[in-house]
């Protein structure tokens, strides 16, 4: 790079520190050298930051950019949809891109899931389905069912009702609370750090038990619907055992209570299903969707309801669903999920994630070797490792050491972008190749063994 673009460069990382608040950044953190990285390009499963640098979009971008980076057919068809019509009153009126999406999600989700609220961010969708799940409950003559069960050690985003509804440490809720009402968190399906100290199968499911004997504490009677993550990721990849879910939706039946499965992340492929909840064969009340659903072309999201669920809503004023953004089933934003939709299917993206999925699974096994490699989670194309500090004991490294701060910087020299916290986190675009796995494994076993070997570790 000559003096002219570094010094350019260097008047972004400065302007970028003045005013782009970025999310959940520390400023301590975008001070240190390198600590604003700014990105230019992508294309395929790579990424180009402004010096650039190439580097492998190990978790495509924030798990969602499926069908890969650079698909100039989204872009085609989204610059066409804006000369059209960009934007009308979507509370009013309906537009053929919201016709057709809604129509699609209906075909490709399971069984009578049918009914398609829009909205634009994963958040959104939880907060649309807790509250159509509430309003539901009063429409069927349940008023006191307003409580919602979700799960410790879950995440499903940041709005005060998402958030109040995530169970994990995410965005520190001792600044923000009390959280809204009404909310039970019970232990999670996480094996390998079961809270009750059990080991699946002699656990006898007592995770999926707690969420009935929480209903039965509470009164079945108050509870409106459970929610989770089919396979909760930002929270570490963790696939709940096979009968999980097929148990919980069992309880919610036999109390009246709905069931909302967030597939925020798994939805789409990303699992190597269209949707992780037909890994359970368990079909839920009200299913959320976002990342995947446009690849990230332009943000949009949804909650979906099955049709036993909306009819409820049929009716006039007293039964309207109270609720509605601006932005929602935003034309433009549908017609880049309806071409990322038909991308998909036309390169059959979806088997090719369960192909590649298993071949990952099995490179990743190798990684097993390493002492600060405690667990490793795949399922399709959705995958973690676990960092511990203590194999035995299965600690995990503090916040403030090293290690993990180490070992994502090592990725980044070696040419892989992801992020590091209690696991690698592996989520690659579903275009992927065996000779892109095998590049992806090699270098994460070579970061990890150059960290262990420069902290001593062994
Ligand atoms: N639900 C799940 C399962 C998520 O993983 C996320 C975000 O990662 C959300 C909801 C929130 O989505 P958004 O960040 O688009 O609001």
């Amino acid at each position: 790079m000559n003096n002219t673009a570094n010094n350019e460069q260097m008047d972004y990382v400065q302007e970028a520190r003045d005013h782009l608040w970025m999310h959940a950044r520390s400023w301590e953190d975008m001070s240190k050298p390198g600590g604003v990285k700014i990105f230019t390009e992508a294309s395929g499963t790579r990424i180009t930051d402004i010096e650039g640098n190439s580097y492998f979009d190990l978790m495509a971008g924030l798990w969602l950019v499926n069908a890969g980076h650079g698909r100039k057919e989204i872009a085609d068809a989204v610059y066409e949809q804006m000369q059209n019509l960009c934007y009308v009153n979507t509370w009013a009126y309906a537009t053929l891109p919201a016709i057709r999406l809604a129509s699609k999600l209906a075909d490709i989700t399971p069984d009578t899931l049918s009914k398609v609220f829009f909205v634009n961010s994963g958040s959104e969708a939880v907060d649309t389905a807790t509250r159509m799940a509430k309003q539901y409950q009063f429409l069927s003559g349940f008023g006191k069912r307003y409580k919602i069960i979700a799960r410790r050690n879950s995440y499903h985003g940041s709005t005060t009702g998402a958030q109040s509804i995530t169970g994990g440490g995410f965005f520190r809720r001792k600044y923000f609370e009390p959280m809204i009402p009404g909310v039970r968190h019970v232990p999670h399906p996480y094996c390998y750090r079961c809270q009750y100290e059990l080991s699946y199968p002699d656990c006898g499911l007592l995770c999926a038990k707690a969420i009935e004997q929480e209903m039965l504490f509470e009164d079945p009677e108050t509870i409106a619907a459970v929610i989770g993550e089919t396979i909760a990721g930002a929270p570490g990849v963790i696939p709940p055992p096979a009968e999980y879910w097929p148990m919980v939706r069992s309880i919610c039946e036999k109390h009246g209570v709905l069931l909302i499965m967030d597939e925020v992340i798994c939805g789409f492929g990303r699992t190597g299903r269209w949707f992780a909840c037909e890994h359970y064969g368990v079909v839920p009340d009200i299913m959320t969707v976002a990342k995947g659903l446009s690849s990230g072309y332009l943000p949009i999201a949804a909650a979906i309801a099955r049709t036993e669920v909306a009819d409820k809503f049929k009716g006039g004023f007293a039964e309207t669903f109270q609720h509605g953004v601006t932005w929602g089933a935003h034309p433009v934003s549908c017609t880049a999920a309806l071409t990322n939709l038909a991308i998909m299917e036309r390169e059959n993206l979806i088997s090719r994630s369960a192909e590649m999925g298993r071949y990952l699974q099995n490179s990743l096994e190798a990684l097993r070797s390493h002492p600060t490699v405690g667990d490793v989670r795949c399922r399709g194309l959705l995958a973690a490792v676990e960092l511990v500090k203590d194999k035995k004991t299965k600690e995990g490294f503090e916040a403030d050491n090293p290690f993990n701060e180490k070992l994502s910087q090592r990725l980044m020299e070696l040419g892989l972008l992801t992020r590091v916290r209690n696991i690698i986190a592996i989520a690659p675009p579903l275009i992927v190749t065996k000779s892109e796995i095998d590049e992806v494994v090699g270098i994460i076993d070579r970061a990890l063994g150059d960290t262990e070997k420069a902290l001593a570790i062994n």
